[in-house]
């Protein structure tokens, strides 16, 4: 059996907000880096999904971004059609930083529609936003979802994290979540076995640069330590991870 090289995982970075996603995917394939592309809006899918199409490493996923609810509620017939073309979805979900409850309500009516939609299909990998809105995202989910949830960036409550992990969602942590106490102690209680790694880029930020799909090395330092293990396996754990939650095929140590 040939033997696997651990790679680096970003479930979680918004390849076409970047100045040139061409030459960042370049370096995130040579790197082999799983990478989740995420867009905010249907109407950017196919872009990307160009984009990607004969990477190994990187995926397209279809979303619709809570914040851009609002003004792109009209693209969801475009959503669905979509959906048939990739078996990720990204980013979607709830904010509620927003006070008003028109815009809240519309949120929730379409995250609701897309968690119909994914579970009709069965099998579709989510990257979810919660933003002040984790205990409405965990109910409308719920116990039994026919796919993989990933909370992305959470911010909830300790209380919420565990309910979280008890209905079998996943957790993938940023740079940005290693510098904040909460982060920090939310990084201590989960449990290893549903924790990927994402870098949220190019929102957020390692120094003045953009965070890119490298930087989640950044991550796995802090993962290392809150587990009491070196990088490496540290690395494996996620990686493992991923391949439980995901069809990646394993990379042979020689190409
Ligand atoms: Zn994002």
């Amino acid at each position: 059996m040939a033997e696997h090289r651990t790679c680096l995982v970003d479930t979680h970075c918004h390849l076409d907000l970047y100045p040139d996603p061409a030459s960042l995917l370049r370096s995130v394939e040579a790197a082999g880096i799983y990478t989740i592309a995420v867009t905010n809006a249907p109407s950017v899918f196919s872009h990307t999904k160009q984009l990607t199409e004969k990477s190994r490493y990187v995926r397209a996923a279809i979303g619709l971004h809570p914040e851009l609810v609002k003004t792109h509620a009209h693209e969801r017939p475009l959503f669905w059609q979509h959906l048939a073309e990739t078996r990720y979805v990204g980013e979607v979900g709830l904010d509620h930083v927003t006070p008003d409850t028109a815009d809240r309500s519309l949120q929730r009516e379409v995250f609701a529609e897309v968690l119909e939609h994914c579970a009709a299909i069965g099998g579709k990998i989510l990257t979810v936003h919660s933003r002040r809105a984790a205990s409405t995202v965990i109910d409308m989910v719920g116990r039994d979802f026919p796919g993989v949830v990933i909370l992305h960036w959470f911010s909830g409550s300790l209380r919420e994290a565990s309910r979280a992990a008890d209905n079998g969602l996943y957790f993938s942590v940023n740079p940005a979540m290693t510098r904040s106490k909460s982060g920090q102690a939310l990084i201590e209680r989960l449990d290893p076995d549903r924790v990927l790694t994402e870098t949220d880029g190019p929102f957020v930020s390692l120094g003045k640069e953009p965070a890119t799909p490298p930087d989640v090395s950044v991550v796995l330092r802090h993962l290392a330590e809150a587990w009491r293990m070196d990088e490496a396996e540290a690395a494996n754990r996620v990686f493992s991870t991923l391949r439980r939650v995901l069809p990646v095929k394993p990379v042979e140590a020689t190409p």
